[in-house]
């Protein structure tokens, strides 16, 4: 009932000459009609991707977006509303490197979520604990808080336009993917808190899980109750390896 959605964040990966050479190579990739395949280059490329990839069954998204959204003066930021100018249709909000590398806070992570929104873009909201916060038995909350705050920001409705995406720290780009009992816990627990505040939005939303996902482990995860697809890093930098996670979806 929920339509699996793979998604591939390139990261601060690519030049010109290489995403020219990734998206013919995605062009040749024969992806399942019943996944939803979704990729989000740099802001630099949106253009050159959307162009790309126009006529194929790929959206394309942004890797984050400014809090507020219109136009205005905010030095090297970029606004959902431009974003959907340059042809984005999705945009990761919240994403563990943008939280602990550059210190977004939670409250920040549900602006950027509403402006979003309010753009018309979807959202796919990044959860995720670090690794001493799961050695120390905090996962569900510190994914409950993080949670909490969007659903305080914006409101359960906001969940029907939007996904999630459950993304361990540990086991992004580390080769150590969390099992899929692992992810399941968490994922079920997402779902739990949603469904305390409307049950049918929470079983339309699709949560997707990322970290370490390769064509190897994709399919295990994949068939897992609450798990409706993959947020895929490294492995999505590559045609092949990429279809092949999307077939496995
Ligand atoms: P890796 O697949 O490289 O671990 O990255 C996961 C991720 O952060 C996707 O957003």
């Amino acid at each position: 009932m929920r339509r699996p959605l793979v998604a591939g964040n390139w990261k601060m990966n690519g030049t010109r000459a290489s995403v020219a050479e990734l998206i013919e190579a995605l062009r040749l990739q024969d992806f399942p009609a019943g996944v939803e395949v979704a990729v989000f280059p740099s802001s630099l490329h949106l253009t050159q991707v959307v162009s790309g990839l126009q006529g194929r069954a790929i959206a394309v998204g942004a890797q984050d977006c400014a809090a507020e959204a219109g136009f205005g003066a905010l030095t090297g930021e970029e606004s959902a509303s431009q974003l959907v100018d340059a042809g984005a249709s999705w945009v990761l909000v919240g994403h563990s490197e943008r939280r602990l590398i550059m210190g977004e806070s939670d409250e920040v992570v549900s602006k950027k979520f509403v402006a979003a929104l309010a753009c018309g873009m979807t959202p796919a909201l990044c959860l995720g604990e670090t690794l001493e916060q799961r050695q120390a038995g905090q996962t569900l909350e510190v994914v409950g808080r993080q949670l909490a705050s969007v659903l305080a920001g914006a409101g359960v409705a906001a969940f029907e336009k939007a996904v999630v995406a459950y993304e361990p720290v540990w086991a992004i780009g580390t080769g150590l993917t969390a099992t899929p009992q692992q992810a399941q816990e968490v994922h079920a627990a997402i779902r739990e808190q949603l469904a305390r505040e409307d049950r049918r939005i929470a079983d339309g939303v699709r949560i997707l899980y990322g970290g370490s996902v390769k064509a190897e482990n994709a399919a295990e995860l994949f068939e897992m109750q609450d798990i409706d697809g993959g947020l895929i890093g490294g492995a999505s930098l590559k045609a092949n390896d990429f279809g092949a996670i999307c077939r496995a979806a």
